[in-house]
């Protein structure tokens, strides 16, 4: 690898507000991405090629530079303002086939292409969390402050609207699954109380029922028991001797009539 013109300190402060240094960097860079790299072109503002990439934006200068872990430590950029849980975990891919960092503007600009497409993919395809939301909206806020190119904040822009649709639509959708179920829940409380009803008036039917069945039963045992009594008087005048002989006359005047009757 042919040894670079550059490095850390010079690039940096090259692409920081004049009058910089390099011990007050974090008062203008803030951390807005880490992304592990699959193109061998990615390089540190160092000028070293890096896979694991910490990109930072510059909200005076609206710069945007790598830098890789090494740098970090060294100068102490872990002591910037970091966007930290939306922008991570981002697979950047390929652009522009540099071996060095020419040109820093330019450098500069393919880094915000980068950025900019890969949260603009990520936002499409994966987020839809607030606080990535509030992320977007505090980088945009600190691009606005230091009135950073419109274009670039109005991609932003775009890609918080994006968001913000997609977690009204998730929140409609919840709204109307609510009310969905606050309907069936009604309903179905509604339906218990008419089965209650018709229960209640099912059991008041038949203690109706039973109740006539027992005035039914007890007419009928009382006539049987009249019956049983007038079977029992009947008995008693049979033991009586008049009585006996007048059934008996009365049982030959039949049979005689029966006779007659066939001859
Ligand atoms: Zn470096």
């Amino acid at each position: 690898m042919p040894k670079s013109p550059y490095n850390f300190e010079k690039n940096i402060l090259g692409l920081s507000s004049p009058g910089m240094t390099i011990d007050r960097l974090p008062e203008e860079w803030i951390h807005v991405s880490y992304e592990e790299s699959v193109d061998p072109q990615v390089k540190c503002i160092c000028n070293h090629v890096i896979r694991y990439v910490n990109r930072y934006l510059n909200t005076r200068t609206q710069r945007m530079i790598n830098v890789g872990t090494g740098c970090i430590k060294k100068f102490h950029l872990g002591k910037c303002k970091s966007a930290k849980t939306l922008l991570t975990k981002l697979i950047i891919g390929s652009r522009g086939d540099y071996d060095k960092i020419f040109d820093l503007i330019q450098y500069s600009d393919e880094n915000w292409k980068t950025f900019l497409e890969t949260i603009q993919n990520s936002a499409i395809s994966e987020w839809d969390n607030l606080a990535g939301l509030n992320e977007i909206n505090e980088i945009i806020k600190a691009m606005s402050e230091n009135k950073i190119e419109a274009t670039k904040i109005s991609i932003l822009e775009d890609i918080v609207s994006e968001i913000q649709s997609r977690l009204d639509k998730k929140a409609e959708l919840a709204e109307t699954h609510r009310l969905l179920t606050e309907k069936m829940n009604r309903e179905r409380a509604q339906r218990a109380e008419e089965q209650r009803i018709i229960s209640e008036a099912r059991y008041r039917e038949e203690v109706a029922r039973l109740e006539r069945q027992r005035e039914a039963n007890k007419i009928v045992e009382e006539e049987k028991r009249k019956a049983c009594l007038e079977e029992l008087g009947r008995r008693e005048n049979i033991r009586d001797p008049i009585t006996l002989k007048r059934l008996q006359r009365e049982a030959d005047v039949r049979a005689y009539n029966a006779k007659k009757a066939t001859t």
